[in-house]
């Protein structure tokens, strides 16, 4: 059966590589297209595909593109991957995504080590003809107060745009954020609402120093973190935590639209959120409604 794609496919190329700290470059895209382009939050998720191995990037188009896409021979078929809109200028047809840099093990890392100005990629963005807000999971309640926020370095693009979209707001709530990244010099500095505390957790302190296993400075800063009671669900069912097989699913959950007062909104690598989800409501009873919970990526696994 065809499968609906409600997103639009860009042709663009990168115009600017900038070097943000050691694990992180930002890809400034452009192509005439984008001057159509849509975002509708600030941890907007697009597709991007790389050029295969051969240098080749095709795309199918059209309303069956995905079942043609899978139907490609695996080497010749364009690499695809998540990635977040870290900012969109449809004026200047542009766009800016953020990079980790974590070696060349994968495509899109690989891609993003070497690419230079001209380089071609394919996104698959919203339109501004749409309407339907797909792609965000950031979705505070309108009033809310205090937000917390945990996220791996994968996460940090949206979550420095979140920050942005706060301080924007004329009653901003406080802020609390953990931050996870590889080197101490990746902690860089964000703009936020004036209620904010980041706490930076780096693995290492630098490339040549010993480094933490992903997820584990996190899941130790939450678990000796001072979190007020006030955050705590009054439900007993809502302790009900059904346990998700990470390794085959993909941990995906979102806040209900009813939450308010608190909201969380956790994303990172998959083992490190599953940890984290257990320790915060299965220990801690915060009530699960007011947390999205989100693995951008799973360790020895590759996600499309
Ligand atoms: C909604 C969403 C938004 C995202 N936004 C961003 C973003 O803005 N910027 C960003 O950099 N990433 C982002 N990610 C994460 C990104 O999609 C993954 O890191 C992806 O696996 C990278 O693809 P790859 O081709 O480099 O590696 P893959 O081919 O997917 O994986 C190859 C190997 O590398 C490992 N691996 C993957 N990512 C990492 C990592 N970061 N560090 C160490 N090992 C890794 C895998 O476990 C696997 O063993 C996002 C993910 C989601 C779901």
């Amino acid at each position: 059966m065809a499968q609906r794609n409600p997103f639009h496919l860009f042709d663009v190329s990168v115009r600017q590589r900038i070097e943000l700290s050691p694990s992180m470059l930002r890809f400034v895209f452009a192509g005439e297209s984008l001057a159509q382009a849509r975002s509708f939050g600030p941890d907007q998720r697009i597709k991007i595909f790389f050029p295969n191995d051969a240098g080749e990037l095709s795309v199918p188009r059209g309303e069956d593109w995905y079942a043609r896409y899978r139907d490609q021979h695996p080497a010749q078929r364009a690499p695809m991957r998540t990635y977040t809109v870290r900012a969109l200028r449809p004026q200047a047809a542009e766009l800016d995504v953020d990079f980790v840099a974590h070696g060349d093990t994968g495509p899109a890392s690989r891609w993003a080590l070497q690419a230079r100005p001209g380089d071609r990629v394919v996104l698959m963005a919203p339109h501004a003809s749409q309407d339907d807000s797909g792609g965000v999971e950031w979705r505070p309640p309108a009033d809310v107060r205090d937000v917390l926020l945990i996220a791996d370095e994968t996460a940090l693009p949206a979550v420095a745009g979140i920050l942005e979209s706060l301080a924007a707001q004329p009653q901003p709530p406080k802020v609390r954020a953990y931050i996870e990244v590889p080197l101490r010099a990746d902690a860089v500095d964000l703009h936020g609402p004036p209620d904010l505390r980041i706490h930076w957790l780096p693995r290492a302190e630098r490339r040549d120093t010993d480094a933490a296993d992903y997820g584990a400075r996190l899941i130790e800063a939450i678990r000796a973190a001072q979190l007020a009671p006030a955050q705590t669900r009054t439900d007993a069912a809502e302790a009900e935590l059904s346990e998700i097989d990470i390794d085959r699913e993909i941990l995906w959950e979102q806040a209900a639209v009813t939450a308010s007062g608190f909201y969380a909104w956790i994303a990172g690598e998959a083992g490190a959120v599953m940890a984290i989800r257990r320790h915060l409501v299965g220990e801690r009873g915060f009530a699960k409604s007011a947390i999205s919970f989100m693995g951008y990526w799973r360790k020895g696994r590759v996600l499309e």
